[in-house]
């Protein structure tokens, strides 16, 4: 009697085990899109308990040459996570003072991390560094799997940055508003002949915006990490120049405060579009960092975004209800409500000031450089205004 029950419990056994083995692997979470956000994501729902699927796209050719200014929150997050510290110290330098340039009439703001009573405003990190440590992070994670096949879950989180895959993959479920500013950012490294004292500089050069930002590698002290926006074939045009002749340009559109400026690396360009998705969730699935918002370069937030929409969809999946479904809309719907509007006022706070720069008339440079003038001398506003940028 014994021995046929058992029998019947391994036959059942089997047959329970069969669609499994034939069909696919079954996850809690599709994370696609291995990128910073991607990886971000995958880490932080692995940590609170769940079986997460990362799917990467293709790697990249070469290194990335860009250097992202984190918030204090994304830092927090990825120090959660166990990534921040495992960064060398010279992949991230802090920001101690930030100085904005109006036109060459003047106009000038500055923040200082002293007058906003925090350490630092910023910490400008190494894009592929950050990159290494969180794969690193994901390879020892024991709930992250690395998959590059079909695999079933609850939830799939789109994390597949601006592609338009993510479209495609959703069908008639959300559209992305898209508008391509006819700008380039080129991005590269340098060394100047002056310390960086730890001061990020930008020039609002109607229509450029040329970004320094400290950086202590390769040379400790002196280097930076630029990020040039500019229009299209202006920027087609700098890059087909040697590099002593794009060093002398970009000298000319940053000033002298640097000192003397050379490329410590290749320069590497990306097409600046901004927009954002009409839905950022339905059943079953999700869009996170870029895949559901663009915001232009120029204030150095679209990853600080992206950090803090992984930070807010695991808090909204932790505090779920016990039979609420990871896919549930409902649920989803609390994690894109708590991201609308920080993400929406960002993508109005770039939008006007990319306008307002971009206005070339004598009566509004006057206005501009008066303003800032105003709103330099504001504490109080100019505390708010930072408050905004940290809190991302
Ligand atoms: C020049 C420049 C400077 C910037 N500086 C800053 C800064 O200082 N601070 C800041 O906060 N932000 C900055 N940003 C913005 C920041 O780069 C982006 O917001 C951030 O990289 C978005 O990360 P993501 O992971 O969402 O998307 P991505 O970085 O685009 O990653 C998407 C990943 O998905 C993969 N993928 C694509 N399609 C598929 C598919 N079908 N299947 C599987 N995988 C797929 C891709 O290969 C990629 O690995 C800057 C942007 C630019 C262009």
């Amino acid at each position: 009697m014994l021995d046929r029950l058992r029998r019947r419990e391994i036959v059942s056994e089997r047959a329970r085990r069969l669609p499994r083995i034939a069909s696919m692997q079954s996850f809690d979470v599709e994370v696609r899109g291995a990128g910073i956000v991607g990886k971000s994501l995958a880490l932080s729902l692995a940590g609170i308990g769940l079986d997460v699927a990362l799917r990467g796209g293709p790697a990249q050719a070469s290194e990335d040459v860009r250097a992202y200014a984190l918030s204090p929150s994304s830092i927090a997050l990825l120090r959660r996570l166990g990534v921040w510290d495992s960064l060398a110290s010279d992949a991230k330098t802090a920001v101690h003072d930030m100085v904005v340039h109006g036109d060459a009439a003047g106009g000038v703001l500055e923040f200082s991390a002293w007058q906003q009573c925090v350490a630092e405003l910023a910490v400008i990190t190494d894009a592929a560094a950050l990159e290494r440590a969180l794969d690193a992070a994901i390879a020892a994670a024991p709930r992250a799997t690395r998959v590059d096949t079909d695999v079933t879950a609850s939830l799939v989180a789109h994390c597949e940055g601006r592609a338009a895959a993510t479209l495609a993959a959703l069908g008639a479920m959300t559209t992305f508003e898209r508008s391509d500013t006819g700008q380039r950012a080129i991005a590269a490294r340098i060394v100047a002949s002056l310390p960086h004292r730890h001061v990020a500089r930008q020039w609002f050069r109607s229509p450029d915006v040329v970004a320094l930002l400290p950086f202590d590698r390769p040379e400790r002290e002196r280097s930076y990490a630029f990020v040039w926006s500019l229009p299209r074939e202006r920027a087609d045009a700098l890059l087909a120049l040697d590099a002593a002749a794009f060093e002398r340009e970009l000298a000319a559109a940053a000033g002298a405060e640097a000192g003397a400026l050379s490329l410590a690396s290749a320069r590497a360009a990306w097409p600046l579009v901004v927009g954002s998705a009409a839905a950022w969730s339905g059943r079953g699935w999700v869009l996170v960092g870029d895949a559901a918002h663009v915001v232009h370069p120029l204030a150095g937030q679209g990853l600080n975004l992206g950090l803090a929409d992984v930070a807010a969809l695991t808090a909204v999946i932790a505090g779920r209800e016990p039979w609420r479904a990871l896919g549930d809309e409902r649920l989803l719907r609390r994690y894109e409500r708590q991201r609308a509007a920080p993400t929406w006022a960002m993508r109005q706070m770039t939008d006007g000031l990319l306008r307002l720069f971009a206005a070339s008339s004598a009566p509004i440079r006057e206005l501009r450089n008066n303003g800032m003038g105003l709103v330099n001398r504001i504490a109080p506003l100019k505390r708010w205004l930072t408050g905004r940028a940290l809190d991302s």
